[in-house]
């Protein structure tokens, strides 16, 4: 008989929608299998419309807590009891958290993004970085590079919806944090060429370079590069982007999303659990590869 799933097993959901394609439910399920946890995770098919009595259900069945993801990330905050001071700062919560029926909202996706730089002998800390795009991947990393201490921090983004949205995280940043956050245009490429001149690390937060903008990049030519810079993605569909193809050609140290990913979901994880990830074991079961 089967006795993976018992009567004790405790449950965490992923409440989104579409979300059949996730990875995430593979990726959890193999780790608690892995570390002989009983716990299972499973998606659930909830969209705004059934997200307030999802919320309710979580605390009614006891889930151990949840994922959550679009379009709920920026609308479930008000359901939770609590905010950790990155989902509060973000104002997105993708982890929820049930402790005895106190409902908390976290932001694990800049914690994955800074957790991948560290796994990765990156240490932008009390240093300058330059980022592109200003969205839900981009704030969340900006604010949590922000709070982590980077010293200082280039946004540029095109002038768009996410405009205003960046605007408000460069005023929260220098508000609430010791990081000094600045916000340009992305049409100004002087601006941009000065700005990765002086940073550290230039990171892409936005979806240019993946479907339907796959081959694509908004970087005008090798020549905002040198070889000594750090090159992230938050695109890890394709693995490799225009972006990090340029990267690679001029010899810059790089990454792909595969890393943000893995860790977002790893301090979810430890959230739940208690228990660190085993992270290497995952790298080898999803075959991800993120860095050169
Ligand atoms: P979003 O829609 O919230 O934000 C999109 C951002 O891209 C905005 O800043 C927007 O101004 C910018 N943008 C759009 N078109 C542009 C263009 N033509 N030129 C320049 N900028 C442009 O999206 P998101 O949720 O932040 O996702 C962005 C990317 O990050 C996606 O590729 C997504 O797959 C990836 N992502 C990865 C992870 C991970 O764990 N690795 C997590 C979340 C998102």
């Amino acid at each position: 008989m089967a006795e993976r799933l018992t009567g004790h097993t405790e449950l965490v959901g992923l409440i989104a929608y579409p979300i059949r394609h996730s990875s995430s439910p593979a990726m959890h399920n193999e780790a608690f299998a892995y570390l002989g946890l009983d716990y299972a995770y499973l998606a659930f098919e909830v969209d705004n419309s059934t997200l307030e009595d999802a919320v309710k259900g979580i605390r009614a069945l006891k889930l151990v807590g949840s994922n959550v993801s679009m379009p709920n990330k920026t609308v479930v905050g008000k359901y939770l009891d609590k905010l950790s001071p990155a989902a509060e700062l973000v104002g997105a919560v993708n982890t929820i958290v049930n402790k005895n029926g106190v409902l908390e909202g976290h932001c694990t996706d800049g914690i994955g993004y800074m957790q991948s730089l560290k796994d990765y002998d990156i240490d932008v800390i009390g240093k300058k970085m330059t980022i592109v795009g200003a969205g839900g991947a981009g704030t969340a990393i900006e604010i949590q590079a922000a709070l982590d201490g980077v010293a200082e921090m280039s946004i540029f983004n095109i002038r768009d919806k996410f405009w205003d949205n960046a605007q408000e995280t460069v005023r929260k940043i220098n508000e609430k944090t010791n990081c000094k956050a600045k916000l340009f245009d992305l049409a100004d490429k002087d601006a941009l060429r000065a700005e990765i001149e002086s940073s550290y690390l230039l990171a892409n937060s936005t979806g240019v370079g993946m479907k339907p903008l796959e081959g694509q990049t908004w970087l005008p030519d090798a020549s905002y590069l040198r070889p000594d810079l750090i090159v992230t993605d938050t695109v890890y569909a394709p693995a490799e982007t225009e972006f990090l193809r340029i990267a690679k050609q001029v010899g810059c140290k790089n990454m792909n999303g595969f890393g943000m990913m893995l860790f977002q979901g790893a301090a979810a994880f430890k959230l739940w659990t208690g228990q660190d990830m085993p992270i290497e074991h995952m790298k080898e079961v999803l075959g991800i590869k993120y860095g050169e």
